[in-house]
């Protein structure tokens, strides 16, 4: 198929708007922007039309998709049993990159919920988002919109890359803001638990709601525990590349850093470096990208998986990364790094 695309960096252009709104209503996918990431939104009622985002992504069924909605009260017609906190949260952070797990009710598919009897919801904070939700009939089923194992893009070129003649529409909307998927909190449990950490942090929710913990599978480490969220069990945004996280202080990472690339690029290797900016300087050898600064957090997110994506396209053998464990979004862009990385960390 031939995949039409929407520029709307300039604005929201309604006559494509209109398209891509009933392409949605017919049972199509259109890729668009929102505040984290690109999705892939498909009608979330509509059982066969969510069907075809498992196959355009090559994603398995059982991981189940993001139910997008624009009002509040869209929350009453999918969801069940829905406590205060839902709308707490809602009222703190909704239009926003937090995601709600909650019970289902009978108009939701259980092709979209992975075969759940809970749903994931979310209001995203993005105007070309929010309209193309609104033309296309309230509901949105939408995950990242990427093949499924590559970083989620960032840029709707990076959809374009994955997705091109699969797909309905793409809509332009330019870079996304944060550049890491939603936090999903699962408040069918009876502390609420974070299944993905984001850029709302755990201290943010518990600010709002109180007591809230972190979904022990989360770690990795330890195989007794499974992540909650049937997502977060995939070795998601694997880079072509062997990727290794140093951590340690500062000047030890960045010594390190600096042989291992000079050792690799010894040996013939093509070597890559995500850096801050404030550490760039550093190295003295490899292909060298700065994330963003340490003291700006929200410009490393935006850049992880460009730099990712960007590497896998060069071509590298081997990535050394800086390990970002800054305050607000450090969790998230952390367990997406590990990750990529397989978990394999050195400690300097
Ligand atoms: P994506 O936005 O592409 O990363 O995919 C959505 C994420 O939400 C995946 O990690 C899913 O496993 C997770 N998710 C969606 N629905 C549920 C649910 N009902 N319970 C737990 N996790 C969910
Ligand atoms: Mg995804």
């Amino acid at each position: 198929m031939d995949t039409i695309w929407a520029d709307m960096r300039d604005g929201i252009d309604e006559g494509l708007m209109d398209r891509a709104g009933s392409i949605i209503r017919r049972g199509g996918l259109v890729a668009f922007p929102t505040e984290t990431v690109y999705g892939l939104g498909a009608d979330a009622l509509d059982p066969e039309a969510s069907g075809k985002i498992y196959q355009a992504k090559g994603r398995p069924s059982d991981n189940p998709l993001i139910v997008h909605i624009h009002r509040l009260d869209s929350l009453e017609k999918i969801a069940r049993f829905i406590p205060k906190q839902a709308y707490l949260l809602a009222e703190a952070f909704w239009p926003g990159p937090l995601t709600m797990i909650l019970g289902k009710s009978d108009i939701v598919p259980t092709s979209v919920t992975g075969g759940l009897d809970t749903v994931a919801i979310r209001m995203p904070d993005h105007e070309i988002a929010l309209a193309l939700i609104r033309s296309g009939g309230g509901y949105i089923a939408a995950p990242s919109a990427n093949t499924s194992g590559r970083p989620s893009p960032t840029t709707a070129q990076h959809v374009k890359d994955d997705l091109d003649g699969k797909i309905d529409m793409i809509i332009d909307g330019g870079s996304v803001g944060i550049g890491v998927e939603s936090t999903i909190i699962d408040l069918t449990e009876d502390v609420p638990m974070v299944l993905r950490p984001g850029f709302i942090s755990v201290d943010m929710l518990r600010s709002v709601i109180g007591d809230v913990r972190m979904d022990p599978g989360l770690h990795g480490d330890d195989p007794s525990f499974r992540p909650k969220a049937p997502g977060m069990k995939y070795r998601h945004y694997a880079p072509k590349a062997d990727l290794t996280i140093v951590e340690g202080s500062a000047e030890h990472v960045r010594a390190a850093i600096d042989r291992l690339a000079c050792e690799a690029v010894s040996k013939g290797l093509s070597c890559g470096i995500i850096a801050a900016d404030e550490d760039a300087s550093s190295y003295h050898t490899g292909i060298v990208r700065c994330a963003g600064s340490r003291a700006k957090e929200i410009t490393i997110s935006q850049h992880l998986f460009g730099i990712l994506r960007e590497f896998d396209d060069l071509g590298v053998d081997v990535i050394y990364s800086e390990s970002f464990d800054t305050p607000q979004i450090g969790a998230a862009i952390m367990n997406r790094l590990i990750k990529a990385a397989g978990h394999h960390i050195l400690s300097v």
